[in-house]
């Protein structure tokens, strides 16, 4: 099918990382730069990066994605103030590359280095230091937008300010974000040493990362929740700071490609591996793995940033049906109740939790960006009725202690949560919609999210 803009749609069948949301829409795949100057016709439509969203925030059944990935190139680079200037489309890997041949890289990174910088800004996401380092939007120091009917903007927290802090965050709904100005940090030296320290009940491990948040570059949790007998929460507090020169390997480390991930080949298997049983290995096998950090494994600063690129198996063990992820910030006085409340639900319909991690988080709350005070907990099991009952115990008991479910690593998350979490979640469709009366801007999350 050719399109008015000259650029062919082709019939596609998405789906979303965690394989929550299936459908048939149309996918662009423009690689000239005349596509964003021309004019771009009405259709509805949004954008897509690398598609690893686990919720479906890049497509719509029948609607058009346009896709980023061809444009990804490094565009400009100022020495002096470590900005970078790149097309949306790059895979944060790539960029790692060419910031780290300088001595610098972005602390704000989610784990898998083949996401785009275009998701990054677009779900405002978090890395391994939220407290210190905030979210992606903090190391954004310009976008440029297309919007069909506004033409190119260029968007900073001084220039419009108020249309960059809806589009960082704004889940692709103000338009195509085609470039971005990222602030870099220096890297000390490419190598950081990992620490396992072993806890033994989650309040414990809550109460560690306070403050390895202040003192460790990156900090975060693994919780043992496969079975809800004894040892239920107990874990590692995972710690991460740059190594110092004497400790450092004389080397550099080599960087290869990171490996490919997409939610069609997460899929490959027809069933999936993860039951109550074989959780209870996987759980064990990562406990005999951390024996190598209990007294420090200095690893590449890439492999500290992407941790998932060696694991990624890990996803395709959930087969075709996938898996659902509940990841939420609750009060640090409302984190242990929490706690509690899923280990009294798993002892009632005991559930696999594959996964179960948290990290320390700060800020204030703003429109329908995942940030705030409290700690972040994130869950995974397998996809199915039982992991469906159990999101919906979690919405109503996260809704009692005053948490925030994060909207972009949950496919089936209903609208009327987010409406009771979000108190900005009005204010965010209405500078919407006075930014974009005709809303061309849809996804499978802004209709279910009536965004
Ligand atoms: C293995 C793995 C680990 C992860 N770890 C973390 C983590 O630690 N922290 C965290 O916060 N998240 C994490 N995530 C979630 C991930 O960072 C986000 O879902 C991110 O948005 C995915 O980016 P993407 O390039 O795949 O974008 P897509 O999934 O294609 O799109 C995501 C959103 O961004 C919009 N978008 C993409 N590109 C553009 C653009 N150029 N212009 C406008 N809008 C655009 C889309 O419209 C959509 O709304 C992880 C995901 C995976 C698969």
């Amino acid at each position: 099918m050719q399109s008015r803009d000259g650029v062919p749609q082709a019939v596609h069948d998405f789906v979303s990382f965690d394989g929550g949301v299936r459908a048939r829409g149309y996918l662009q795949q423009p690689d000239r730069y005349r596509f964003w100057r021309g004019v771009i016709d009405e259709t509805p439509r949004i954008s897509r990066g690398a598609g690893l969203s686990y919720a479906g925030a890049s497509f719509l059944a029948d609607g058009l994605s346009v896709s980023h990935r061809w444009f990804d190139r490094v565009l400009d680079f100022d020495t002096g103030r470590s900005v970078v200037e790149v097309e949306t489309g790059i895979t944060l890997y790539a960029l790692h590359r060419f910031l780290s041949a300088r001595g610098l890289y972005l602390p704000v990174q989610p784990g898998h280095g083949r996401i785009s910088v275009g998701g990054c800004i677009a779900a405002d996401v978090h890395g391994k230091n939220q407290t210190r380092d905030g979210t992606f939007i903090n190391q954004v120091e310009e976008v440029t937008l297309v919007h069909p009917a506004h033409g190119t903007l260029q968007l900073s927290p001084q220039r419009d300010g108020e249309l960059f802090r809806l589009t960082c965050g704004g889940y692709g709904l103000t338009g195509h974000i085609v470039r971005a100005r990222l602030r870099a940090c220096a890297a000390p030296i490419p190598w950081v040493e990992i620490r396992a320290a072993p806890f033994s009940s989650a309040e414990q491990g809550f109460n560690c990362l306070r403050e390895a948040a202040r003192n460790a570059d990156f900090s975060y949790t693994w919780h043992d929740m496969s079975t809800a007998g004894a040892g239920f929460g107990e874990g590692f507090l995972i710690q991460g700071t740059f190594v110092s020169q004497d400790r450092a390997p004389a080397t550099t480390p080599g960087l290869s490609e990171a490996p490919v991930l997409s939610a069609d080949g997460r899929a490959r298997l027809p069933v999936s591996l993860l039951n109550r049983l074989s959780t209870r290995m996987l759980n064990f096998f990562y406990r005999w793995q951390q024996r190598f950090a209990r007294n420090g494994e200095v690893v590449a600063l890439a492999d500290a940033l992407f941790p998932t690129h060696k694991a990624q198996a890990y996803f395709q063990f959930f087969g075709a049906a996938g898996f659902r992820e509940y990841q939420a910030i609750l009060p640090h006085a409302a984190a242990t109740n929490y706690v509690d409340a899923i280990h009294g639900y798993l002892r009632e319909k005991p559930l696999p939790i594959t996964l179960s991690s948290a990290k320390f988080f700060a800020g204030s709350r703003d429109l329908l960006r995942y940030t705030g005070d409290g700690i972040s907990l994130a869950l995974n099991m397998p996809a199915g009725a039982d992991a469906d009952m159990f999101m919906a115990f979690l919405d109503q008991r996260m809704i009692e202690l005053g948490g925030i479910p994060n909207i972009i690593k949950d496919s089936r998350l209903p609208r009327a949560v987010v409406d009771v979490c979000y108190p900005e979640a009005d204010r965010f469709r209405e500078a919407l919609r006075a930014f974009d009366s005709k809303r061309l801007f849809r996804s499978d999350l802004s209709e279910r999210l009536k965004l």
